[in-house]
């Protein structure tokens, strides 16, 4: 199969199986941009919500630019790597007030925002402006690996170099657009990762892998992933309608969220079968006479990309006369004391949702 005829397949099939998407239907760049971000960090049906709830909130790149950073990691809790909003926001405001609230629009120019790689300014390019300039993500090398046999490791630079090679030979300048889209969505509906259905696939004909019985191994990707595990015991200390909050300001994971105060532990077995007597807190705290009770019965796991966390959590809860005493405490250890309203309007990790929601 010639590459004009991959390229005329793909268009093709899109419109009879493309779903219907809301950022499909738009050649708004700001809108676009807020899709590609946000769909980077999930799959589709659970990135919808965050799409709505991000256009209700914020309709235009003013209005993003324009919004408390709280606001923002609010509307994008549960989405993991907060990095990539606080990205999001730096940029809304370099384009509001650097920029006449303008997107670039070139795919050079693009590529200069903060947090636009070459897949997403790729994508904003094609679907804003029809630059023919191909997108690559893992259903793009999916079914090129696949189709064309392309054996390179997709996580090598040369790799990467010689798919977006082949992926700019075959987009079609007519309708980059609709090319980049067809691309990627055959990936996630037809040429899937695992066991798709090539006997229902239209371009099966020409495809190397079917033909070599390689489908399972391409695309080769020899970057292996080490999930660390950590183990987290949490102190829920709270005193009537009053918890001790701790905002994360490390270079780690939940960077900018609210979070409890936390021992870190080298061992699953430190935060299971928990002595509330053993407890290190500081002594401060013990001479409230605090009412102490375990959160879960196991811990809570919680499985980021890099990184698979356990967590246990025990309650604190202390007399109200104690309060002064407490905020004393809070405030020498860089804690806070907020109200369970306030709690509750905070960007938080999913994890912490989850306890507070059981
Ligand atoms: S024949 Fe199978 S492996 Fe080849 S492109 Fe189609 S779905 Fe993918």
């Amino acid at each position: 199969m010639s590459f004009n005829n991959f390229t005329e397949n793909l268009l093709r099939w899109y419109p009879l199986h493309r779903r219907d998407l809301p950022w499909r239907e738009t050649r708004n760049p700001y809108i676009i941009w807020l899709s590609e971000i946000i769909l980077q960090q999930t799959r589709v049906a659970q990135g919808l919500p965050y799409f709505h709830a991000f256009i209700n909130k914020f309709p235009t790149l003013t209005d993003l630019a324009n919004a408390p950073e709280e606001e923002i990691l609010r509307t994008w809790q549960g989405l993991g790597y907060y990095s990539r909003a606080r990205n999001l926001h730096a940029c809304a405001k370099y384009l509001v007030y650097e920029n006449n609230g303008e997107f670039p629009d070139t795919y050079a120019g693009l590529l200069k925002l903060k947090g636009v790689g070459p897949y997403t300014a790729a994508a904003i390019a094609s679907f804003a402006y029809k630059e023919p300039v191909a997108v690559l993500d893992g259903n793009v090398f999916r079914v090129l690996a696949r189709f064309f046999g392309l054996d390179m490791d997709i996580s090598s630079p040369k790799g990467k170099k010689e798919f977006a090679k082949l992926a700019n030979q075959l987009i079609s300048k007519k309708s980059p657009d609709q090319y980049n889209q067809a691309i990627m969505e055959f990936g996630a509906l037809q040429c899937v990762p695992k066991n798709p259905d090539c006997s229902q696939c239209p371009i099966s004909t020409g495809c190397y892998a079917l033909k070599y019985g390689q489908v399972n191994t391409l695309p080769v990707n020899e970057k292996k992933v080490k999930i660390k595990s950590r183990y987290f015991l949490y102190f829920h200390i709270h005193i009537g309608d009053y918890t001790v909050v701790k905002t994360r300001k490390d270079k780690d994971i939940w960077q900018g969220l609210i979070d409890f105060p936390l021992e870190e532990h080298n061992l699953l077995d430190e935060i299971v079968n928990i002595d509330p007597d053993q407890l290190s807190l500081p002594s401060a705290l013990h001479s409230l006479n605090p009412h102490y009770s375990l959160g879960s019965e196991k811990p809570y796991k919680h499985i980021l990309t890099h990184q698979r966390i356990f967590a246990s959590f025990v309650n604190i809860e202390l007399n109200e006369k104690h309060k002064v005493a407490l905020e004393k405490w809070a405030n020498a250890n860089e804690y806070d004391l907020v109200s369970e309203a306030v709690l509750e309007s905070l960007g938080k990790p999913k994890l912490i949702v989850r306890y507070l929601n059981q």
